[in-house]
Protein backbone atom coordinates (compact mmCIF):
# COMPACT_ATOMS: atom_id res chain seq x y z
CA UNK A 1 0.00 0.00 0.00
CA UNK A 2 2.88 2.37 1.02
CA UNK A 3 4.53 1.52 -2.53
CA UNK A 4 1.41 2.22 -4.21
CA UNK A 5 1.10 5.57 -2.33
CA UNK A 6 4.61 6.76 -3.09
CA UNK A 7 3.94 5.74 -6.91
CA UNK A 8 1.10 7.34 -7.24
CA UNK A 9 2.48 10.62 -5.79
CA UNK A 10 5.91 10.79 -7.99
CA UNK A 11 4.38 8.45 -11.06
CA UNK A 12 0.74 9.05 -11.24
CA UNK A 13 0.44 8.35 -14.91
CA UNK A 14 2.13 4.35 -14.25
CA UNK A 15 -0.52 3.86 -11.39
CA UNK A 16 -4.59 3.23 -11.97
CA UNK A 17 -6.06 3.63 -8.67
CA UNK A 18 -9.26 1.60 -8.97
CA UNK A 19 -7.81 -1.08 -10.07
CA UNK A 20 -4.93 -0.79 -7.04
CA UNK A 21 -8.26 -0.50 -4.93
CA UNK A 22 -9.74 -3.55 -6.27
CA UNK A 23 -6.19 -5.52 -5.51
CA UNK A 24 -6.18 -4.42 -2.45
CA UNK A 25 -9.64 -5.66 -1.44
CA UNK A 26 -9.50 -8.53 -3.05
CA UNK A 27 -6.11 -9.38 -1.04
CA UNK A 28 -8.27 -8.15 2.26
CA UNK A 29 -11.02 -10.39 1.09
CA UNK A 30 -8.48 -13.69 0.92
CA UNK A 31 -6.91 -12.65 4.00
CA UNK A 32 -9.85 -12.39 5.77
CA UNK A 33 -10.75 -16.01 4.21
CA UNK A 34 -7.55 -17.39 5.54
CA UNK A 35 -8.00 -16.28 9.08
CA UNK A 36 -11.42 -17.54 9.34
CA UNK A 37 -10.11 -21.06 7.91
CA UNK A 38 -7.12 -21.26 10.24
CA UNK A 39 -9.39 -20.76 13.30
CA UNK A 40 -12.05 -23.53 11.91
CA UNK A 41 -8.99 -25.59 11.80
CA UNK A 42 -7.97 -25.25 15.00
CA UNK A 43 -11.37 -25.94 16.69
CA UNK A 44 -11.43 -28.91 14.38
CA UNK A 45 -8.30 -30.21 15.48
CA UNK A 46 -9.29 -29.13 19.66
CA UNK A 47 -12.91 -30.80 19.09
CA UNK A 48 -10.91 -33.63 17.39
CA UNK A 49 -8.43 -33.82 20.40
CA UNK A 50 -11.07 -34.19 22.90
CA UNK A 51 -12.87 -36.78 20.86
CA UNK A 52 -10.07 -39.04 21.16
CA UNK A 53 -9.44 -38.71 25.06
CA UNK A 54 -13.18 -39.22 25.41
CA UNK A 55 -12.88 -42.44 23.09
CA UNK A 56 -9.90 -43.78 25.30
CA UNK A 57 -11.74 -42.91 28.33
CA UNK A 58 -14.99 -44.98 27.16
CA UNK A 59 -12.48 -47.93 26.12
CA UNK A 60 -11.11 -48.22 29.92
CA UNK A 61 -13.84 -47.24 31.98
CA UNK A 62 -17.11 -48.43 32.89
CA UNK A 63 -20.16 -46.02 31.61
CA UNK A 64 -22.04 -46.68 35.26
CA UNK A 65 -19.32 -46.71 37.82
CA UNK A 66 -16.71 -45.02 36.39
CA UNK A 67 -14.63 -47.57 37.52
CA UNK A 68 -11.87 -49.54 35.30
CA UNK A 69 -13.68 -52.04 32.84
CA UNK A 70 -12.86 -55.75 32.62
CA UNK A 71 -10.80 -54.35 29.73
CA UNK A 72 -8.33 -52.54 31.41
CA UNK A 73 -8.75 -55.21 34.23
CA UNK A 74 -7.18 -57.84 32.02
CA UNK A 75 -4.71 -55.60 30.57
CA UNK A 76 -3.33 -54.34 34.31
CA UNK A 77 -3.62 -57.99 35.42
CA UNK A 78 -1.38 -58.78 32.71
CA UNK A 79 1.38 -56.26 33.68
CA UNK A 80 1.14 -57.39 37.35
CA UNK A 81 1.25 -60.62 36.86
CA UNK A 82 4.89 -59.90 34.21
CA UNK A 83 6.26 -58.08 37.41
CA UNK A 84 5.19 -60.73 40.06
CA UNK A 85 6.95 -63.12 38.06
CA UNK A 86 10.18 -61.12 37.79
CA UNK A 87 10.31 -60.48 41.30
CA UNK A 88 8.06 -61.59 43.99
CA UNK A 89 9.18 -59.33 46.34
CA UNK A 90 5.37 -57.97 47.01
CA UNK A 91 2.74 -60.36 45.72
CA UNK A 92 -0.91 -59.87 44.28
CA UNK A 93 -4.20 -60.84 45.66
CA UNK A 94 -6.82 -60.76 43.02
CA UNK A 95 -10.30 -60.56 45.16
CA UNK A 96 -13.22 -61.55 43.43
CA UNK A 97 -16.74 -59.29 44.58
CA UNK A 98 -19.99 -60.18 44.23
CA UNK A 99 -22.87 -58.40 45.41
CA UNK A 100 -25.04 -60.59 47.88
CA UNK A 101 -29.02 -60.90 46.85
CA UNK A 102 -28.59 -57.79 44.34
CA UNK A 103 -31.08 -59.50 42.21
CA UNK A 104 -33.95 -58.69 44.76
CA UNK A 105 -32.62 -55.47 45.14
CA UNK A 106 -33.45 -54.53 41.32
CA UNK A 107 -36.92 -56.63 41.61
CA UNK A 108 -37.85 -54.68 44.90
CA UNK A 109 -36.88 -51.34 43.76
CA UNK A 110 -36.33 -51.21 40.15
CA UNK A 111 -32.88 -51.14 38.32
CA UNK A 112 -32.33 -47.83 38.41
CA UNK A 113 -31.92 -48.13 42.06
CA UNK A 114 -29.76 -50.96 41.30
CA UNK A 115 -27.74 -48.96 39.32
CA UNK A 116 -27.69 -46.35 42.28
CA UNK A 117 -26.67 -49.15 44.83
CA UNK A 118 -23.83 -50.27 41.98
CA UNK A 119 -22.52 -46.99 41.80
CA UNK A 120 -22.60 -46.66 45.55
CA UNK A 121 -20.44 -49.92 46.17
CA UNK A 122 -18.42 -49.11 43.35
CA UNK A 123 -17.28 -45.80 45.48
CA UNK A 124 -16.95 -47.48 48.67
CA UNK A 125 -14.92 -50.05 46.97
CA UNK A 126 -12.19 -47.15 45.20
CA UNK A 127 -11.96 -45.32 48.55
CA UNK A 128 -11.65 -48.48 51.18
CA UNK A 129 -7.90 -49.50 48.68
CA UNK A 130 -4.93 -47.76 48.75
CA UNK A 131 -3.05 -46.05 45.82
CA UNK A 132 -1.39 -48.88 45.04
CA UNK A 133 -4.12 -51.27 44.62
CA UNK A 134 -6.67 -51.62 41.31
CA UNK A 135 -10.39 -52.09 41.34
CA UNK A 136 -12.59 -52.49 38.31
CA UNK A 137 -16.13 -53.78 37.74
CA UNK A 138 -15.86 -56.78 36.19
CA UNK A 139 -19.63 -57.32 34.96
CA UNK A 140 -23.10 -57.43 36.57
CA UNK A 141 -22.98 -56.89 39.76
CA UNK A 142 -19.08 -58.20 40.22
CA UNK A 143 -16.02 -56.67 41.20
CA UNK A 144 -12.15 -57.64 40.96
CA UNK A 145 -9.67 -55.85 42.99
CA UNK A 146 -5.93 -56.33 42.99
CA UNK A 147 -4.44 -55.86 46.47
CA UNK A 148 -0.28 -55.52 46.81
CA UNK A 149 0.22 -57.61 49.66
CA UNK A 150 2.69 -58.97 51.60
CA UNK A 151 1.24 -62.06 52.53
CA UNK A 152 -2.02 -64.01 52.32
CA UNK A 153 -3.07 -62.85 55.67
CA UNK A 154 -2.48 -58.76 54.85
CA UNK A 155 -4.83 -59.61 52.11
CA UNK A 156 -7.33 -61.53 53.70
CA UNK A 157 -7.81 -58.67 57.04
CA UNK A 158 -7.96 -55.71 53.88
CA UNK A 159 -10.72 -58.21 52.19
CA UNK A 160 -12.38 -58.27 55.80
CA UNK A 161 -12.27 -54.31 56.14
CA UNK A 162 -13.36 -53.66 52.63
CA UNK A 163 -16.14 -56.03 53.06
CA UNK A 164 -17.06 -54.25 56.74
CA UNK A 165 -17.06 -50.34 54.56
CA UNK A 166 -19.67 -51.83 52.15
CA UNK A 167 -21.68 -52.98 54.81
CA UNK A 168 -22.37 -49.45 56.47
CA UNK A 169 -22.75 -48.01 53.19
CA UNK A 170 -26.02 -46.12 53.38
CA UNK A 171 -28.53 -45.55 50.31
CA UNK A 172 -31.52 -43.82 51.05
CA UNK A 173 -33.30 -45.53 48.12
CA UNK A 174 -33.16 -49.20 49.53
CA UNK A 175 -34.33 -47.64 53.03
CA UNK A 176 -33.32 -49.74 55.97
CA UNK A 177 -31.74 -52.54 53.70
CA UNK A 178 -28.35 -53.31 54.28
CA UNK A 179 -25.57 -54.06 51.30
CA UNK A 180 -23.52 -56.91 52.04
CA UNK A 181 -20.76 -58.73 49.39
CA UNK A 182 -18.60 -62.18 49.22
CA UNK A 183 -15.60 -62.10 48.18
CA UNK A 184 -13.07 -64.45 46.78
CA UNK A 185 -9.51 -64.13 47.21
CA UNK A 186 -6.37 -65.86 45.24
CA UNK A 187 -2.79 -64.82 45.78
CA UNK A 188 -0.52 -65.14 42.49
CA UNK A 189 1.49 -68.02 42.58
CA UNK A 190 4.52 -67.59 39.88
CA UNK A 191 4.08 -68.80 36.74
CA UNK A 192 0.41 -68.54 37.44
CA UNK A 193 -1.34 -67.33 34.33
CA UNK A 194 -4.11 -64.89 34.81
CA UNK A 195 -7.70 -66.48 33.41
CA UNK A 196 -6.12 -69.71 36.25
CA UNK A 197 -5.64 -66.90 38.56
CA UNK A 198 -9.38 -65.72 38.67
CA UNK A 199 -10.95 -69.28 38.03
CA UNK A 200 -9.18 -69.93 41.47
CA UNK A 201 -11.00 -66.47 42.81
CA UNK A 202 -14.11 -67.48 40.96
CA UNK A 203 -14.11 -70.72 43.09
CA UNK A 204 -13.29 -69.25 46.44
CA UNK A 205 -15.95 -66.98 45.67
CA UNK A 206 -18.55 -69.85 45.30
CA UNK A 207 -17.37 -71.12 47.76
CA UNK A 208 -18.03 -68.14 50.26
CA UNK A 209 -21.69 -67.95 48.73
CA UNK A 210 -22.01 -71.03 49.89
CA UNK A 211 -20.76 -71.08 53.56
CA UNK A 212 -22.76 -68.08 54.28
CA UNK A 213 -21.41 -64.83 52.50
CA UNK A 214 -18.10 -63.89 53.65
CA UNK A 215 -14.90 -64.25 52.47
CA UNK A 216 -12.78 -67.00 51.38
CA UNK A 217 -9.45 -67.85 50.52
CA UNK A 218 -8.91 -69.91 47.55
CA UNK A 219 -6.57 -73.00 47.91
CA UNK A 220 -3.09 -73.05 46.95
CA UNK A 221 -2.26 -73.63 42.61
CA UNK A 222 -2.08 -77.35 42.55
P1 LIG B 1 -26.25 -64.01 44.72
O1 LIG B 1 -26.53 -63.52 46.09
O2 LIG B 1 -26.20 -65.49 44.63
O3 LIG B 1 -25.03 -63.38 44.12
O4 LIG B 1 -27.47 -63.58 43.80
P2 LIG B 1 -27.69 -62.23 43.05
O5 LIG B 1 -29.14 -61.89 43.04
O6 LIG B 1 -26.78 -61.17 43.59
O7 LIG B 1 -27.13 -62.57 41.62
P3 LIG B 1 -27.88 -62.93 40.27
O8 LIG B 1 -26.80 -63.42 39.36
O9 LIG B 1 -29.04 -63.84 40.51
O10 LIG B 1 -28.43 -61.56 39.74
C1 LIG B 1 -27.61 -60.52 39.34
C2 LIG B 1 -28.48 -59.44 38.84
O11 LIG B 1 -27.72 -58.28 38.52
C3 LIG B 1 -29.21 -59.82 37.56
C4 LIG B 1 -28.99 -58.63 36.64
O12 LIG B 1 -30.21 -58.20 36.07
C5 LIG B 1 -28.45 -57.57 37.55
N1 LIG B 1 -27.58 -56.62 36.87
C6 LIG B 1 -26.48 -56.85 36.13
N2 LIG B 1 -25.95 -55.71 35.67
C7 LIG B 1 -26.75 -54.70 36.13
C8 LIG B 1 -26.72 -53.26 35.99
O13 LIG B 1 -25.84 -52.67 35.36
N3 LIG B 1 -27.69 -52.56 36.63
C9 LIG B 1 -28.68 -53.17 37.36
N4 LIG B 1 -29.57 -52.42 37.97
N5 LIG B 1 -28.73 -54.52 37.48
C10 LIG B 1 -27.78 -55.27 36.90
MG1 LIG C 1 -22.88 -62.51 40.36
MG1 LIG D 1 -24.68 -61.50 43.45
Amino acid sequence: MGVIAVLAFHEPERVRLSLEALYLMSLAAIMFFVCLMCGYISKIRSDLASAVTRIGELAHHDPLTGLFNRRNLMERLEIEIARCDRQMRRGITLCMIDLDHFKRINDTFGHPVGDEVLIGVGKCLANSIRVIDYVARYGGEEFIILLEADSDDLAFVMCERIRAEVGKLEIPAIQELSINVSIGMASFAKGESSAKLIERADKALYLAKANGRNCVRAAPLS
